[in-house]
C-alpha cells in the first residue's frame, strides 16, 4: 500500500461536505497488523452536526415522489457497482475477508459482499409499501399508509462492514427517512467511503456519517432528534442501547448476536451435506451473526461427517486476503482473536478433541486456523458462548429430542438449520426450534426478499423484503367516515 494512503485521514461526510476532525484513530490490516490509514473522529459536537443535516433534509427527501426516490436508489447501486474493485480492496484490507469470486464455487468474499451491496440496494427499489385499506363497510373506510420515522441512526458492526451497512441505510432511505450511519471503529475506512460515493448520488444531508467507539455511537442514539435505531452488532451494546432507548421511548431494530446451532438427523448423508455445512459454519472466518456455531449430530453419523470437515477444513487456503485464490483470512481483532484463543483453551482442559487447528498462527496477523472440536456436551465454553471466529464445536447426541432441546436451551435465537434427507422429517424439526429463521439442508442463506432477523436474545425487528421495508416505516390510520 502507497504511503500517501497509509498517511491519509478518511472523512466523515456531513450535509454532503467531507468534515475533518481534531482527532483520529487508525485503521489496521488484520492480516499484516499495519496501519492501512486514519480515521476522523467525530466530537460530540459533530455528531449533532450530522443529525442536524438529516433532520434539515429529511422533509424534502420525503416529500419527493416515490418513483424519484427508487430512480436515486438505482443510481446509488450502479455507483457501486463502479467502484466495486476498489471498495472490495478497502474491506479486504480492513475486515481481512479474501477478495474472492462471483462465479459458481467462487469464495464468497470481498467482492462478493460489494455485489451483495449492490442487490440489496436495488431489491428495495424495486418495492412497494402502497396503501392498504383494512376495513370498509357502509359507515367508514380505513385505510393504512406507511411513513417514514424521520432520522434513523444505524451503528454497524465491524464483520460485513459494507453489506451490513447498505441493509440499514438504504431501505430507510427508499421509504424517505434520512439517516446518520457510525461504521465500526475497526473497520471504519471501507464504510466511509461507500458512503463518500454513495451519498454524491443524492441530495445533501440524505446520508451522513460519523465515526468513532461506543461512546459516538452512544452519543448518536441519545440525540433527541433521533427518531429510529437501527443496531447490528453484540447483545450486550444491544442491551444498552435498548436501554436508551426505552428511557427515551424511541423505536429500535435490533440485529443481535446468535449461536446457531445446526441438527444432522439420521438420516442425512455427511458426503452430500458436508460442504454446504462447513461454509454455513465458516464463512468469513465464522465471523458471520448467522453462521452454525454449535453443530449436533447423530451418533450413527458423527465420525463420518467429522471426517468430511476435517478434509475440507485442511483444504481450505487462508492467507493475506488480497492474493488471489485465498479462501479465508485472518481473525479481524485482537479482542475476537483472543475470545476465539480462550475458548479453544477451555475446550483442550476440558478434555475435547481437537480434530484439526487448535492453536494460533505465528506472525504479526490475527491468523487462527480452521478447527473442529469434538467430545464437548452442553454447558462448554465454546458450545454455550457465541465463538464468532474459525472453530466449530461438534456435539454427539442420540436422540432427536435432545437435540432439539439442546439447540433450544440458550438465549440466542437468530438462526438453526435441519440436515436431513426427509424433508417431511426436517420440516418437523424445523418448526420446533426457536430462531428467526430455520433452515433446511443450508444454513445462513439469507436473501433479499426473505425477512430475518432474531428472537429471544438475538433481538428483535427485521430486515430485508417488504417487512424490513415496513420496519423502517410507521403505519398511520386515515379513517373516514362515509
Ligand atoms: P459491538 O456491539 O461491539 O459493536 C457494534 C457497534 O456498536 C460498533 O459500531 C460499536 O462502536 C457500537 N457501540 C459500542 N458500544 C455502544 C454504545 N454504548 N452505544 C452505541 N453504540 C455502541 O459488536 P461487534 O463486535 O462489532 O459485532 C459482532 C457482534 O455482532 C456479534 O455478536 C454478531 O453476532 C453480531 N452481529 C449480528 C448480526 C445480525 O444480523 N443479527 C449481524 C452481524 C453481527
Amino acid at each position: 500500500m502507497k504511503l500517501e494512503t497509509i498517511t491519509r485521514t478518511f472523512l466523515n461526510t456531513v450535509n454532503g461536505r467531507h468534515v475533518p476532525a481534531d482527532a483520529t484513530f487508525e485503521s489496521f490490516n488484520p492480516a499484516t497488523g499495519e496501519v492501512i490509514g486514519h480515521v476522523a473522529r467525530s466530537s460530540v459536537a459533530q455528531v449533532h452536526d450530522a443529525v442536524a443535516a438529516a433532520r434539515a433534509a429529511q422533509p424534502a427527501w420525503a416529500a419527493r415522489p416515490d418513483a424519484e426516490r427508487k430512480a436515486l436508489m438505482l443510481k446509488v447501486a450502479q455507483t457501486i457497482e463502479k467502484h466495486a474493485e476498489e471498495l472490495a480492496l478497502w474491506v479486504t484490507r480492513e475486515q481481512g475477508k479474501p477478495l474472492g469470486g462471483l462465479g459458481p464455487g467462487q469464495v464468497p468474499g470481498s467482492r462478493f459482499e460489494v455485489m451483495g451491496c449492490k442487490v440489496w440496494t436495488e431489491v428495495p427499489a424495486s418495492l412497494d409499501l402502497a396503501p392498504e385499506v383494512v376495513f370498509e363497510d357502509s359507515a367508514r373506510r380505513d385505510t393504512v399508509y406507511r411513513k417514514p420515522f424521520g432520522v434513523v441512526a444505524a451503528i454497524a458492526p465491524w464483520n460485513w462492514p459494507l453489506l451490513i451497512a447498505i441493509w440499514q441505510m438504504i431501505p430507510a432511505v427508499r421509504a424517505g427517512n434520512t439517516v446518520v450511519i457510525k461504521p465500526s471503529e475497526h473497520t471504519s475506512i471501507g464504510t466511509l467511503e461507500l458512503v463518500r460515493l454513495i451519498s454524491a448520488e443524492l441530495p445533501v444531508g440524505v446520508i451522513n456519517s460519523v465515526s468513532g467507539g461506543g461512546d459516538v455511537g452512544a452519543a448518536l442514539v441519545e440525540h433527541p432528534d433521533v427518531d429510529k435505531i437501527m443496531f447490528t452488532g453484540s447483545s450486550a451494546t444491544g442491551a444498552k442501547i435498548a436501554a436508551t432507548a426505552a428511557r427515551l421511548l424511541k423505536p429500535t431494530t435490533l440485529e443481535l448476536g446468535g449461536n446457531d446451532a445446526a441438527i444432522v438427523m439420521p438420516d442425512a448423508d455427511p458426503k452430500a451435506i458436508a460442504m454446504d455445512l462447513f461454509w454455513g459454519a465458516f464463512i468469513n472466518m465464522g465471523q458471520t451473526c448467522a453462521c452454525a456455531k454449535r453443530v449436533y449430530v447423530h451418533e450413527s453419523l458423527h465420525d463420518e461427517l467429522v471426517s468430511e470437515l476435517q478434509a475440507i477444513a485442511e483444504a481450505v487456503p487462508m492467507g493475506e486476503g488480497t492474493q488471489e485464490g485465498m479462501a479465508m483470512g485472518p481473525v479481524q481483532n485482537r479482542m475476537q482473536f483472543d475470545k476465539v484463543v480462550s475458548l479453544v483453551e477451555s475446550a483442550r482442559q476440558a478434555g475435547a478433541r481437537i480434530v484439526c487447528g487448535g492453536h494460533p498462527s505465528p506472525g504479526a496477523g490475527h491468523f487462527f486456523p480452521l478447527t473442529l472440536v469434538t467430545g464437548l456436551g452442553d454447558g462448554s465454553p465454546l458450545v454455550d458462548e457465541e465463538q464468532f471466529g474459525p472453530v466449530l464445536p461438534i456435539v454427539r447426541y442420540s436422540r432427536v429430542e435432545d437435540a432439539i432441546a439442546s439447540a433450544n436451551r440458550l438465549r440466542a435465537g437468530l438462526g438453526a438449520s435441519v440436515w436431513s434427507s426427509d424433508l417431511e422429517a426436517a420440516r418437523e424439526v424445523a418448526s420446533r426450534m426457536d430462531a428467526g429463521t430455520v433452515w433446511i439442508n443450508q444454513h445462513g442463506t439469507i436473501h433479499p426478499m426473505v425477512p430475518f432477523g432474531g428472537i429471544k436474545g438475538s433481538g428483535w425487528g427485521v430486515e430485508f423484503g417488504l417487512d424490513g421495508l415496513k420496519a423502517v416505516t410507521q403505519a398511520q390510520v386515515i379513517s373516514e367516515r362515509k
